[in-house]
């Protein structure tokens, strides 16, 4: 063979070609390493609920027969469990579910109401006072509506499940943004922790969470879904004060 010398600008394409390289090596290692850690983390929060249902349903089969507290307490506790995983696994489901493309059609429809008829169904199920609050009659967007539905749910429900008193939802719209927040007057988050809650998993009192139902995916999800709006999620806290979470958006927003 006889070697060619390379030109200074074919070393240079080259030297560029190498680091984009290992820029792709480095993204999939990471991607790879993510969905490794998902993947470890779903089956520890769903060994819990297992265990907990398996050793009650022992405890049914070898003892609920003669004892009514017995059988109270593991019908509870597996009931209890049983709502929690299903949650969880629709939640797996929502979270897997983000990394593929969409195909669901944006439609047009008027925010206002759309959080209406949402508010509705928790006023029903929660009996709870949920308040809509907005300075304009409507506001249109172009927008796939059962992903709003579902960041909506997911911040009604922490609204729900982190405060006692009535929840608001405060919707506007300032030239081409429209700010939609959820406002409860909970328990609030305190600043170390409020670095953290849109990341996977996280919970701030994990045993809280066991009882209310929480496996720290809601956050996560609605903000990758809000981003995926090509929007923004933020929330603002105070322990003792309570919690807002506004989804801002404004490629979808229809003047
Ligand atoms: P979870 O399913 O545990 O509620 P999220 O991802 O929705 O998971 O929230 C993460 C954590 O952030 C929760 O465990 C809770 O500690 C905190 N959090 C979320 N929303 C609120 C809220 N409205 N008030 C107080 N704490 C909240």
């Amino acid at each position: 063979f006889k070697r060619i010398p390379l030109s200074d600008q074919s070393k240079d394409e080259l030297q560029v070609m190498g680091v984009s390289f290992n820029r792709m090596i480095e993204r999939l290692e990471r991607n790879y390493n993510q969905q490794q850690q998902f993947l470890s983390d779903a089956s520890h929060e769903l060994k819990t609920p297992i265990t907990v249902i398996e050793s009650y349903s022992s405890l049914l089969k070898r003892w609920g027969m003669k004892d009514a507290a017995i059988q109270e307490e593991a019908v509870e506790a597996i009931h209890h469990e049983a709502i929690r995983m299903k949650k969880l696994t629709e939640h797996l489901l929502q979270a897997a579910s983000q990394s593929e493309p969409s195909v669901d059609m944006e439609e047009k429809i008027e925010l206002i109401s759309f959080c209406e008829q949402i508010a509705q169904t928790f006023r029903r199920t929660g009996n709870r006072e949920i308040n809509i609050q907005s300075e304009f009659k409507e506001i249109y967007a172009m927008i796939i509506s059962s992903k709003l539905e579902q960041v909506l749910v997911i911040l009604l429900d922490n609204a729900m499940k982190y405060s006692e008193s009535g929840i608001k939802i405060l919707i506007n719209q300032q030239g081409n943004e429209v700010f939609i927040g959820v406002k409860d007057q909970g328990v609030g988050i305190s600043p170390e922790h409020l670095l953290h809650v849109f990341e996977r998993f996280y919970r701030v009192d994990s045993s809280r969470a066991r009882k209310t139902g929480g496996n720290g995916l809601g956050l996560s999800i609605a903000r990758s879904i809000v981003e995926s709006f090509g929007g923004k999620l933020e929330i603002q806290s105070e322990v003792g004060e309570g919690t807002s979470v506004t989804i801002i958006l404004s490629h979808q927003i229809l003047i």
